[in-house]
């Protein structure tokens, strides 16, 4: 076993600040608690900022997955067309959600790594009249994939019948992505990503166009009601028991988002993978996305290499975790987060155990003054943005 101390360096769950792990070891409050009421409240406002809208933001006790769920049953109703853009898991994920509550889904497929062309979305909104709703993904995570999803509000803002839902669970906070200024209808978030607390909440919002359709949707719905949510959240509470220590750490976390500091927490997260796509260009390493997302950089696996075997190495040998491709890209990619706390330092140690466990397959081995000037060069990068500057 490695003596290294553990580094979580995955596109989620991410490492959270010690801000929010002394949030967390707070003495419980109950969710009734004038205290309590209080502090979601603020929260409630920082979820409004970090998602630059004037809408309410709800925050549902499930994981993103729970929060793409009720974007689902809250849009649609049995029978509805959808077009879905289905690039690697997640947009998987929003067409099987669709089709389980009876959509009849049209699929954009598109060949993991790369984005959805404008064009390829407007002619499939062109062909069919009767779409409800529009489901993309801003980042495909599993392939580090962006999407153009200012591009394809243009043309959903100006169809009455249809609707935008966009999947921001490792974008919003890590790109531009102001709802209510590009018209974003439907806009879900995740805790463990973007947002930097552990796992366990998810988050969505609707434009007010969105919430004439929600009250249409006839799709079967009770916990997800997002009507019922919105007449709490309008008396300062959840519809249900309030995850309350979740809620303290997002207290702290949000703050990375707001007006005054939006800009340097997505510069930071920028930066580290600047950093990181520099180390790999001078190492001679490929990322893997046509058009790459600030989550998180993906290295396309060089042939002759073993990706598992890789990516295992890095944990076992450097107490790393960092996360490699799934079904197709299994063995193809690894992928490293630039989402959460990390330091500097965490990702040159990173880089560190990437070129050395490489080195251990590679029949050409990245000579050691190579591996020190990526170094060199990245810290310069990474000097540009501090962490907490
Ligand atoms: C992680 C992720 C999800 C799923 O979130 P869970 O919290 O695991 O349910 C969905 N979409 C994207 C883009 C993600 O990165």
């Amino acid at each position: 076993m490695s003596d290294h101390p553990y580094r979580l360096m995955a596109p989620g769950p991410v490492p959270v600040s010690p801000e929010v792990s002394k949030a967390l070891a707070q003495p419980m409050l109950h969710h009734r608690t004038p205290k309590f009421s209080e502090q979601l409240k603020r929260v409630f406002k920082k979820l409004q900022s970090a998602y630059q809208t004037a809408q309410p933001v709800f925050m549902l006790t499930s994981t993103g997955s729970g929060a793409m769920e009720a974007a689902v049953v809250n849009s649609i109703s049995p029978d509805d067309q959808v077009l879905c853009v289905r690039s690697g898991k997640f947009g998987e994920r929003w067409s099987d959600m669709a089709e389980a509550y009876g959509a009849q889904v049209t699929n954009i497929d598109v060949d993991w790594g790369q984005s959805v062309k404008v064009e390829t979305v407007q002619k499939a909104l062109e062909e069919n009249e009767q779409i409800r709703v529009v489901f993309v993904q801003a980042c495909e995570t599993s392939t580090g994939a962006l999407h153009p999803v200012q591009e394809i509000s243009k043309l959903v803002k100006d169809r009455p019948n249809t609707l935008l839902a966009v999947d921001a669970i490792t974008a919003i906070g890590c790109m531009e992505l102001p709802m209510d200024e590009w018209g974003i209808d439907i806009l879900v978030a995740g805790a463990q990503k973007a947002f930097m607390i552990p796992t366990g909440l998810g988050f969505i919002s609707l434009s007010e166009k969105a919430w004439a359709f929600q009250k249409e949707s006839k799709c079967p719905k009770y916990y997800w009601d997002l009507e019922r949510e919105r007449k709490a959240y309008e008396k300062g509470q959840t519809l249900f028991s309030s995850a309350v220590s979740q809620i303290a750490a997002l207290d702290q976390s949000l703050d990375a988002f707001n007006d005054e500091n939006r800009d340097g927490t997505r510069k930071r997260i920028e930066t580290l993978g600047r950093a990181t796509r520099k180390c790999l260009e001078i190492w001679g390493l490929s990322t893997f996305p046509e058009i790459p997302g600030s989550a998180l950089t993906v290295i396309k696996v060089p042939d002759g290499i073993d990706g598992v075997k890789w990516r295992k190495d890095v944990e076992d040998q450097y107490n790393i975790t960092i996360m490699g491709g799934q079904d197709h890209l299994k063995g193809k990619i690894v992928r490293i987060g630039h989402m959460g706390y990390i330091t500097d330092r965490d990702l040159i140690e990173t880089l560190n155990a990437v070129a050395f466990t490489y080195n251990t397959q590679a029949e050409q081995i990245l000579p050691a003054p190579m591996i020190e000037f990526g170094l060199k060069e990245t810290q310069k990068i990474l000097n540009e943005a501090p962490l907490n500057g």
